[in-house]
């Protein structure tokens, strides 16, 4: 065989393999079909973080209870959280930062996959219905700082204080005793609301909202307000969402990790008990360390675990609402 009909004839070979590769691969093409099953016999269903969810869930319940969608209900619910005054995590009333300055992170996902969040965001009181607002009306996922700030004006959010006179006398406490520790993240601290909700149509969305982690360095944004870490949606699967460390939660990708999970078979249990067991796994030490998920799948069925004990959630569906604490992993 000459060289030139050789080269030809490998190159054709080649070519064929190739080709049959191709056929081979498009045949075989990988999937990504959620094997979670889904006759969703829970719905309506809301759940949230912390025993401020309480509340929360009652003002996400008159929405899913006339029929309105889960969107509306965890917008209306985590707002609820926003306007608590004494509440020192969430929205008016939350820590301040260093610097004395109160600033909010939250994030909104719906069973479109579409989803808004803001950063840093300061004076307003609602995070939750901005990050919505860059949802649906910007081309955008999320807005930080002064951005967002000027995003809410336009859209006429009034501008308020959120340091109130408690929270202010605590930070000037901090400042005062220089006791520059990690601020420990507990059930009496009372932590970011995650909140996940199915509607009576089967769709699942979420909302996360923090004022984060108190006397943080000002500019620090966590998990809360992004998507995959703080919440995550897929409404072929499920919803979750975090709460604690967020520097942790958004290491292991937390939220959106959970749901993977759940789309690979495992149960909102089993996938919650993974995601906090990798983020053991992934820091030397994980004193202080406390970080909960909280998840739903697309059967309405739900699991939540955390790192220490102290993490519960509220559950709230027809004839039932309730406290339910978490499993975790170590005692304090
Ligand atoms: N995850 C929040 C943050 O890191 C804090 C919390 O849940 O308490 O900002």
């Amino acid at each position: 065989m000459s060289r030139r009909k050789f080269l030809k004839t490998s190159a054709l070979a080649t070519g064929g393999i190739l080709l049959a590769g191709c056929v081979q691969a498009t045949e075989n093409k990988a999937i990504d079909k959620p094997i979670v099953p889904k006759p969703q016999l829970n719905k309506p269903i809301v759940i949230s973080t912390w025993i401020h969810g309480l509340d929360a869930n009652q003002g996400a319940w008159k929405v899913l209870s006339n029929k309105g969608t889960a969107l509306d209900a965890v917008e209306q619910g985590v707002r609820i959280t926003e306007s608590e005054k004494d509440n020192r995590s969430v929205g008016i009333g939350g820590l301040p930062d260093r610097d004395g300055i109160v600033t909010l992170d939250a994030c909104i996902m719906n069973h479109e996959n579409e989803c808004g969040a803001v950063g840093c965001l300061t004076d307003i009181e609602h995070p939750i219905s901005v990050a919505r607002k860059v949802m649906e009306d910007t081309p955008h996922v999320m807005l930080v700082g002064q951005g967002a700030y000027d995003f809410a004006i336009e859209k006429g959010f009034p501008k308020i204080d959120l340091l109130t006179p408690e929270s202010k006398t605590l930070w000037e406490e901090w400042k005062a005793s220089e006791d520059l520790k990690k601020p420990e993240i507990n059930s009496e601290n009372h932590d970011t609301i995650g909140m996940l909700a199915m509607d009576a149509d089967g769709n699942i969305s979420g909302a996360c909202t923090t004022s984060g982690w108190a006397y943080k360095l000002h500019g620090r944004i966590g998990d809360s307000p992004i998507i995959g870490a703080g919440l995550f949606v897929d409404n072929e699967v499920g919803g979750a969402c975090a709460t604690g460390l967020g520097e942790a939660v958004i290491r292991i990708a937390g939220s959106a990790t959970v749901v993977e999970l759940m789309r690979h078979g495992k149960s909102p249990q089993e996938a919650c008990e993974i995601a906090v067991n990798r983020i053991i796994a992934k820091h030397k030490d994980i004193t202080g360390l406390q970080v909960g998920f909280l998840a739903m799948n697309n059967n309405g069925e739900v699991g939540a675990h955390s790192v220490f004990a102290g993490f519960n959630y509220a559950l709230t569906k027809k004839d039932t609402h309730e406290l339910i604490d978490a499993t975790y992993e170590n005692e304090w």
